[in-house]
């Protein structure tokens, strides 16, 4: 048998409506295979806290294999999986279709979800993953002041810590006064100029983070794209596009998320709308793992072949003549994380294209994980590993000096902010979407 691949990696369906799926016999059987694979190889060690785990497990057993180590003590890998992807995507060469068959985070997957049958979910981790309803309620007038004072006091985030498992030194994002489609402006209207490789129209799928937190990265798409002389809309009825219930181990809540969002969704996509989202979780979750989860569903897969990251589609627009260069403001030194979810998207370093076309602007990327991912670095018992993990990035955007610190991922961003502490100096953090804005000068 060869060692390792060399045909492009592809991933198989997830099959969770399969029995065998939540069998738990069967995957045990699964994990202790692709473990002893893992153990023989130990590549990803300095990935994430899920394979140190494993391989202390093993070090630590009577037999230094894997067939030593209590089938109890595999979720402790498995609690520290936070479906970040990266071992699949930039190490694993026994990925499919290699006959070993390694897909480690959908084997995490499967196993948080037959968790997640078993025993459901924590309060906690129930309330972070109800992003949409979270929202709703946090941003009613009088409830966003008190949220936001909360989330700033220190004697509050002790209780939460204690009460809830919020860790206390986690800085978690403000809930925003004014949510974003009631201070969202109507599109112009404009004619649909379609590109060879790009609509001419989109619809925005805003994702609870633009809702709710900061709508300001919203405002900055939609002032980008009138710029640009693109009609937009924006996706009506929208709901979370289940990535935190996905991390959950939580299929059947994203099976009902699905069936909110496609319909809309895949009509917008057969009426030849470009879909952008501004958070790359949520785009992957469309692009990626609903496709995967519901294979025969044609409103799915359209929806996917609609589904663009924003930066994704400014650089094919650039590329069909139809994006405007007329930048008046240089953005100086700017330190850059893609975020896994990005980089899982396959689609190359877009954000950076971009902001390398800006004049006088000098663009530093740091490509490794960060270690938030989404809730599992709020959590008290996580907060301590997703700081050590994200420990190198926060190095390497400290060392390029810059005048901003920016990731597609908003929440990375704050992260990131939070663990270059004193390092960052005068660094400002700015998505990549307020950047381009501010470049354009509009
Ligand atoms: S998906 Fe990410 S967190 Fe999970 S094992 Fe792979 S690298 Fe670690
Ligand atoms: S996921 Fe693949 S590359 Fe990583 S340790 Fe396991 S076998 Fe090796």
């Amino acid at each position: 048998m060869r060692e390792g691949n060399l045909e492009a990696p592809t991933r198989h369906p997830l099959g969770w409506q399969d029995a065998a799926f939540y069998d738990e016999g069967a995957a045990f059987s699964e994990l202790e295979r692709v473990f002893d694979t893992c153990h023989g190889c130990r590549r990803c060690v300095n990935l994430c806290t899920a394979f140190p785990t494993l391989f202390d497990l093993v070090d630590a057993s009577s037999t230094l294999e894997v067939d030593g180590v209590a089938k109890q003590d595999y979720w402790k890998v498995v609690d520290q999986c936070y479906l970040c992807d990266t071992c699949y995507m930039t190490k694993c060469p026994y990925v499919p279709p290699h006959p070993w068959n390694v897909d480690f985070p959908h084997l995490m997957l499967r196993a948080k979800a037959i968790k997640f049958k078993k025993g459901g979910a924590s309060f906690r981790d129930k309330l972070l993953s109800s992003t949409d309803a979270m929202g709703k309620l946090n941003t009613i007038p009088i409830v966003v002041r008190l949220v936001n004072a909360v989330n700033k006091n220190g004697l509050a985030r002790s209780l939460l810590h204690q009460t809830l498992g919020v860790h206390k030194d986690r800085e978690l994002p403000e809930y925003a006064s004014r949510k974003f489609r009631s201070s969202f402006q109507e599109s112009k209207s404009l004619p649909v100029k379609d590109g060879k490789n790009s609509p001419g129209k989109v619809a925005v799928f805003a994702t609870c983070y633009v809702k709710y937190n900061e709508p300001g990265m919203g405002h900055d798409l939609l002032a980008i794209l009138t710029h640009n002389e693109i009609p937009y809309v924006l996706v009506e009825k929208e709901a979370c596009c289940g990535m935190p219930k996905l991390e959950l181990g939580d299929l059947e809540s994203v099976r009902s998320l699905k069936e909110k969002n496609i319909p809309g969704m895949a009509q917008l996509a057969r009426e030849g709308y470009a879909i952008l989202t501004p958070i790359p979780s949520c785009t992957l979750m469309f692009k990626q793992e609903l496709p995967l989860m519901f294979p025969d569903d044609a409103d799915v897969q359209v929806v996917k072949d609609a589904m663009f990251d924003p930066f994704e589609y400014f650089v094919l627009r650039a590329k069909d003549g139809l994006l405007k260069k007329d930048f008046k403001q240089k953005l100086g030194k700017v330190a850059y994380h893609i975020p896994c979810h990005s980089r899982v998207q396959n689609v190359g370093q877009k954000t950076r294209e971009m902001l390398q076309m800006i004049p006088d602007t000098v663009v530093t990327t740091v490509e490794r994980c960060a270690g938030h991912d989404g809730t599992w670095g709020v959590k008290k018992e996580y907060f301590d590993n997703s700081m050590k993990i994200g420990r190198p990035v926060f190095r390497a955007l400290a060392a390029a000096e810059p005048d901003y610190v920016s990731s597609d991922c908003p929440i990375a961003g704050r992260h990131l902010m939070q663990g270059m502490g004193e390092e960052k100096k005068q660094a400002e953090k700015a998505h990549p979407l307020t950047l381009l804005r501010e470049a354009y000068g509009i």
